[in-house]
């Protein structure tokens, strides 16, 4: 069947192969949690952490408490699942509820943990982030000063996890990378005086392919596990996760010379053949796939021509045979890998841009789960 908008094939044992690569390289020294956030970086939160609950993963990541409140309901509970937001006033009990752990990233949210334990009378339990070097949510080390000297007449207070976060992973060579792990070694040595047993976390994909000294007790991985390449510039050694197939819903031959699309940016000589795909900006065929994304129509190359629309775009089809019924503008050719290097943009932002309007096929070993 011809579907009328775009359909988003994610391959869930190429996701599975993903993550067991990664597990291999920790040795067994090291835990391999998988990131979800955001929908699974927009692929499908649910379908990806039950298809990596059954490869053996048992930690997740999720952003928020909603995420994680989805996510439980699909997850058999002898797994952890991480809410990196945190905790906000007045979600206290919801989290407890649904045995989530948040992960505390100032005084104010562990006091505010803290709080909710003594009115319980209950140790919760919780991660607790340090900031060595992003400025982006994590403890200063002013309140991680603090944080060991009330540590100690704090009986309620359950830190199982403690961790931080690398700003320039993709960057082997960049010298925060080396500042960052020596700040974090230097806390976690603090921090196990007071909890001997707390378990710890630096490495995000791309911190994990830093090499060993990075992976302490637990890696979280988010981007290796769609494929995005952990080390830019060096090959890929993960598999393409997804493939994207625009619809063609109109095939037009110009009669004369034409402007195409809003604002009559592009022109177009006369017999010029054009394919409008449903598929626009609002599902995140934008600018991030470059100014005139890049397509394949039956195997041959095909560029957007003119601005992108909304709900759709149009591509100048002139050297292809035949009327094509879809263009592909991501698949193992044109994978975010490629189009992250040709484009100059992130393969996170294309990912988690895609949206929610396409028809999402689940695949397994080639085998067709829809
Ligand atoms: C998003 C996130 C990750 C995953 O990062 P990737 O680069 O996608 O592997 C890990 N840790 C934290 C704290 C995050 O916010």
């Amino acid at each position: 069947m011809i579907s009328s908008t775009g359909v988003l094939t994610i391959d869930l044992s190429a996701i599975q192969s993903n993550w067991l690569q990664v597990a291999a390289m920790l040795n067994g020294r090291a835990e391999c949690a998988a990131v979800v956030k955001a929908d699974a970086y927009s692929v499908g939160a649910g379908e990806v952490a039950a298809a990596l609950y059954a490869s053996g993963c048992r930690s997740f990541y999720l952003a928020t408490l909603h995420e994680a409140k989805q996510l439980r309901q699909v997850l058999p509970q002898d797994t952890i699942l991480y809410v990196l937001g945190g905790v906000r006033e007045g979600t206290e009990a919801a989290l407890v509820e649904l045995n989530l752990i948040p992960v505390l990233y100032s005084l104010p949210t562990i006091n505010r943990w803290l709080d909710f334990c003594q009115s319980r009378e209950q140790a919760f339990p919780c991660a607790i982030k340090l900031d060595t070097g992003m400025a982006r949510l994590g403890l200063t080390e002013g309140e991680f000063v603090k944080l060991l000297a009330i540590a100690p007449d704090s009986p309620l207070l359950n830190p199982v996890l403690f961790m931080s976060h690398l700003a320039c992973a993709d960057e082997a060579a960049h010298p925060l990378n080396d500042d960052q792990l020596k700040r974090f070694s230097s806390a976690v040595t603090k921090i196990k005086t007071i909890f001997p047993k707390i378990k710890t976390s630096l490495a995000n994909s791309s911190g994990t392919f830093l090499g060993e000294a990075y992976h302490f007790d637990m890696v979280r991985i988010g981007a290796a596990l769609y494929g995005i390449n952990p080390q830019p510039g060096s090959i890929n050694p993960l598999q393409n996760v997804i493939d994207l197939k625009l619809p063609v819903l109109q095939i037009r031959e110009t009669e004369q010379p034409s402007s195409v699309g809003y604002g009559a940016t592009a022109s177009v000589k006369a017999g010029t053949r054009l394919a409008v795909v449903a598929g626009g900006y609002a599902d995140g065929i934008n600018r991030s796939l470059g100014s005139a994304p890049e397509g394949r129509a039956a195997g041959v190359e095909v560029r957007a021509v003119g601005r992108l629309s909304m709900d759709s775009c149009i591509f100048d089809i002139t050297s292809v045979e035949g009327d094509p019924a879809y263009i592909d503008v991501i698949n193992h050719e044109l994978t975010l890998d490629y189009l992250m290097s040709v484009n100059k943009t992130l393969g996170y932002e294309v990912l988690t841009s895609l949206g929610r309007r396409y028809q999402r096929r689940y695949i397994s070993s080639g085998t067709n789960n829809e």
